[in-house]
């Protein structure tokens, strides 16, 4: 079977960075320090590409790794505490980690695209980490500009979704043609599961970010609407959102811009990973035109404007419903 020397690598990676991110946050060290782009980073961000790039370089030295993440904030001369926090959380991961080795494991997560890479958001999601909310350890592995594996590290996230107040803390493993799996990631046996496509009930709803400045909240319930989707929408932080979709929680993910005419783009790490998960529970993801998302032009999905993923079963009809929006608009 293809691609099970790096689902092995990159679930042992991603388990510890959950491991290190939920320590973190027990430990209320989860403290926000603002980027020069204004968005927030926290010491388990830092700490979780380390060990993630740590291993990748270890298995795989020739793989490029294109991260969120690099160490000049880190670096600076007022951040050498947080630094050594970071280093001494890696530590119970790596056990000869220190603040030098640290920030080049997180350097070597600045690689570039290339015919066969990795993308790694060490945390997507850090507003919901901070918030004690929903969060996502994403790691996909691309090959000429498709994807071939993604795993997600969802802590936050119950092991059953029909037992909300259970154990939580699962990781969603997607392998092109061989399907999705959920296993706990406390440890245990992996799971098979696929999309629902029933058209009523709570699987017939829309799943959206919590934050509504990160999508365009109005159109899309506009869309959903005009879908005739009752149930109210579920609001979750990070691509833990593909996952529900995936495990048949849900129906439908939207992201349009706002305004619809954004020059922004999104970040290849905020999809990879979800979006294959997705796939391979039977779900579709494209762009807002029914594009399909391209991964081989750089850390930005310059080709693809805004997102909609689906069970697969009601996507042309959101296609149809998102072109007649955007028309009307
Ligand atoms: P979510 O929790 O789904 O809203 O996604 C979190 C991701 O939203 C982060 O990883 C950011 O890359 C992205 N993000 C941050 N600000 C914005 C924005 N203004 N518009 C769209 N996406 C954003
Ligand atoms: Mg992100």
């Amino acid at each position: 079977m293809p691609y099970q020397h790096e689902k092995q690598v990159a679930i042992r990676a991603v388990t510890a960075a959950a491991q290190l991110c939920e320590q973190i946050r027990r430990e209320q060290n989860a403290l926000a320090i603002t980027k020069p782009d204004r968005s927030p980073v926290t010491i388990a961000d830092f700490g979780a590409q380390a060990v993630i790039c740590q291993a990748l370089a270890a298995a795989f030295p020739h793989d490029p790794v294109v991260g969120e993440e690099d160490s000049a904030l880190l670096q600076r001369a007022d951040m050498t505490e947080r630094l050594s926090q970071v280093a001494n959380y890696v530590k119970n991961q790596i056990s000869d980690a220190n603040p030098e080795a640290v920030t080049a494991w997180i350097d070597r997560g600045n690689g570039k695209v290339a015919p066969r890479y990795w993308t790694l958001d060490p945390i997507d999601g850090t507003k919901g980490y901070l918030r004690g909310d929903q969060y996502a350890i994403a790691l996909g592995l691309v090959e000429e500009g498709d994807l071939k594996l993604g795993i997600m590290g969802c802590p936050a996230i119950p092991v059953d979704p029909t037992q909300p107040d259970g154990e939580r803390g699962v990781l969603f493993v997607g392998v092109r043609n061989q399907g999705t799996t959920v296993i706990p990631l406390a440890g245990g046996e992996p799971r098979q599961i696929c999309v629902s496509n029933t058209s009523n009930g709570d699987a017939h709803r829309l799943v959206e970010s919590v934050e509504s400045a990160h999508g365009n909240t109005s159109l899309q319930q506009e869309v959903t609407r005009l879908l005739g989707f009752t149930a109210p929408p579920l609001r979750m932080d990070s691509m833990v959102k593909y996952g529900v979709i995936a495990w048949g929680e849900a129906a439908l993910y939207l992201r349009l811009p706002s305004p619809l005419s954004s020059p922004k783009r999104q970040n290849i790490w905020d999809h990879a990973a979800g979006a294959i998960v997705l796939e391979e529970a039977g779900g579709r993801v494209t762009d807002m035109y029914g594009r399909r998302l391209d991964f081989s032009c750089g850390s930005k999905l310059v080709n693809n404007q805004g997102i909609i993923a689906s069970n697969g079963a009601i996507h042309e009809a959101v296609l149809a419903t998102v072109k007649q929006c955007i028309k009307a608009n």
